[in-house]
């Protein structure tokens, strides 16, 4: 069960409903929520319901606890969470469009990839340093290198940068230079990683684990939320099925049920849920009339050399094609284009 108190309540009441639940041998903790303070009733021996609690003094509301994603999930918060970072909305009405390459590369490569997200109306520029690899043989990343080249291309053209934290370890290091920090796949259930990233402030992407169902998917968002950080943008990005013709399927109605399970924003990111750029634009259009807040898409110049995800990564003149159809598409559904309301 949840309790939302009231933001005006006194000691005494607080007191008072401590008594009610301590008497029938309740457990609670008390977390700061975006409305007030809430008690989270964690064991329940005596049975005590809602309606008990409803009529006391101090007490604004109270319900079942659901799957216990209660910072993430609508019941207490309603309202679409927009999370603002530099100037851009993520979620609200806007649609917004990040992409770049899976990893930086080089100095040539992020600039092309740069020029191209500006000029596709983009707002975030995407790109790994640190690079979760099947293989320990594959390309891993140019580590803090790649995050000075990432930090300067996306200046040079005003856009946002977000980059992958693999490692608890890391973070100080991505933390200081990027301005979204992005949690892979294989880290959903990181779960210290997750704890750091809500006593930090800076935006956190979540990207959804390759079998992780949706109520795991909020609870994880919810480790960074009850840390404190409200700043949370999910991300589908595909999950494993029977089907090995494709990388993962893309779960897009999903996007659908978790825009009615929870306030915070969801990306789409079309690439890594198919693995093949000819299936990423009808994908991307699909997202876009779905309800998703945006899309996450992995671009890059010569596609053939890419250290990682060639097969998936479209030309920058894909991406300039795909942002003109977005244009269309989204005002069908209420949304402006480009992550400003
Ligand atoms: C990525 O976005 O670079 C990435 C590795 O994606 P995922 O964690 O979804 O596999
Ligand atoms: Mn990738």
């Amino acid at each position: 069960m949840i309790i939302l108190l009231n933001p005006a309540i006194t000691g005494p009441q607080r007191l008072a409903i401590e008594a009610v639940l301590g008497s029938s041998g309740a457990l609670h903790h008390t977390q700061t929520g975006p409305r007030g303070d809430v008690m989270v009733v964690t064991a329940n021996p005596g049975g005590l319901t809602p309606d008990q609690l409803l009529g006391m003094p101090g007490v604004a509301g109270a319900m079942p606890a659901g799957q216990g994603y209660v910072q993430a999930g609508r019941e207490m918060h309603p309202a679409d969470t927009v999370v603002r970072v530099m100037g851009a909305d993520v979620g609200g009405s806007a649609f917004l469009l990040a992409a770049g390459p899976c990893a930086v590369e080089s100095e040539a490569q992020m600039e092309a990839c740069a020029a191209a997200v500006a000029a596709a109306g983009g707002r975030i520029l995407r790109g790994g340093s640190f690079k979760p690899r099947t293989s320990p043989y594959s390309f891993q990343g140019l580590g803090a290198e790649g995050l000075r080249i990432h930090r300067a291309a996306a200046d040079r053209h005003g856009l946002i940068m977000m980059s992958e934290v693999l490692d608890r370890e890391d973070l100080p290091l991505v933390a200081e230079v990027a301005d979204v920090l992005q949690v892979g796949s294989r880290n959903m259930q990181n779960f210290p990683l997750l704890r750091a990233l809500g006593k930090q402030p800076k935006p956190v992407l979540l990207k959804r684990g390759l079998a992780a169902t949706r109520e795991e998917f909020l609870l994880a968002a919810e480790y960074i939320l009850s840390g404190g950080n409200p700043g949370v943008i999910l991300c589908e990005r595909g999950i494993r099925s029977f089907d090995p013709s494709l990388r993962h399927s893309l779960d897009l109605a999903s996007v659908v049920i978790l825009k009615e399970m929870t306030h915070l924003p969801v990306l789409v990111d079309p690439s890594h849920a198919t693995g093949r750029r000819t299936l990423v634009t009808p994908m991307a259009r699909a997202a876009a009339v779905c309800g998703a807040d945006g899309l996450l898409l992995e671009v890059h110049p010569e596609p053939g050399r890419a250290l990682s995800d060639g097969p998936q990564a479209i030309l920058p003149e894909d991406l300039l094609r795909l942002s003109a159809d977005l244009r269309a598409l989204v005002p069908v559904v209420g949304r402006t284009f480009g992550g400003v309301p």
